[in-house]
């Protein structure tokens, strides 16, 4: 069965190729989105196709496709994975155009790429992990899924280097996101997480999980908070597509809920496991 779909067809990985002069390679002109899948059915559909709906408008390319189209693509890709589990790549670049241009002279064609890859969804809450912080030094319009991710690599890179899981990023001293996910914080109760502005790319997980503590009767704040008052929350965690809910053990040097899994987020990770799709585990 065939993996890649490359503008309307669908070919082997090997065999899926763009121009060299695609404003994607030249620029990073594009967007993408990353939908999950669990046996098979692609979790928060919707959610994902208006964020990239969004995502396109933003930028200026016109969307190629209707909705049908891109849960029919995500759904062939799902069922012709061997795995049940996994993620589908979607990346929607301006076109392509010779010669290099800022600025496109003609009228261009969207380039479209989508894919899936194996991923395993967590069976129970993973163990804490430890996060560095770093001064935020992406653009100021991380609100759009660009495929422009220069800076969060960097941030990683430099965060693995001091054996850190995730960078915790922050501006001037206020706490945005991570280069691949959203944080929280648990202080007397309360779930905070920054507010969804155009400094964080409002996760579907974060939004997720911010209706499934309302529901729980959790006190929920989106609301900016400080690195000093993060270090003194009593809880912490990070979320995304492949991580749900990953409690966070460490941020620098300060240890929080002595390293534990805090009781919060231990809910709401189940919670959200409840929640998903049942799994098939391979
Ligand atoms: N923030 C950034 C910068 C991301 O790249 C991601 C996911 O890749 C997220 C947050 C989490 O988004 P989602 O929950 O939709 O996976």
């Amino acid at each position: 069965m065939s993996h890649v779909f490359i503008n309307g067809q669908w070919c082997q990985p090997e065999e899926a190729v763009v121009s060299v002069f695609d404003r994607g390679f030249l620029f990073a002109d594009g967007v993408y989105e990353v939908v999950p899948f669990y046996t098979g059915y692609p979790l928060l559909f919707d959610d994902h196709y208006e964020r990239l709906e969004r995502s396109l408008a933003q930028v200026g390319i016109d969307n190629p496709y209707q909705r049908e189209e891109w849960l029919s693509i995500c759904q062939t890709l799902a069922e012709s994975t061997p795995e049940a589990n996994g993620i589908v790549y979607i990346q929607v670049t301006r076109g392509a155009e010779y010669p290099r241009n800022h600025l496109p002279e003609g009228e261009l064609t969207p380039t479209v790429m989508a894919t899936a890859s194996p991923w395993v969804p967590p069976v129970e809450t993973p163990d804490p992990v430890h996060v560095e912080p770093f001064e935020d030094i992406r653009w100021l319009r991380c609100d759009i899924k660009s495929i422009s991710l220069l800076g969060n690599i960097m941030l990683k890179q430099e965060a693995k280097k001091r054996g850190a899981f995730e960078p915790l990023l922050h501006r001037n001293g206020r706490v945005t996101e991570g280069a691949s996910c959203n944080y929280f914080m648990v202080k007397d109760g309360c779930l905070y997480t920054p507010p969804n502005d155009e400094l964080i790319l409002g996760g579907i997980t974060r939004e997720w999980i911010l209706e499934l503590a309302e529901s729980a009767g959790i006190e929920v704040k989106e609301t900016a908070f400080s690195l000093d008052e993060l270090m003194q929350a009593d809880e912490c965690f990070l979320s995304s597509s492949t991580r749900e809910v990953q409690p966070v053990g460490t941020i620098g040097s300060t240890t929080i809920n002595n390293g534990s899994i805090g009781p919060i987020t231990q809910q709401l990770a189940e919670l959200f496991r409840n929640r998903r799709p049942h799994i098939v585990q391979e």
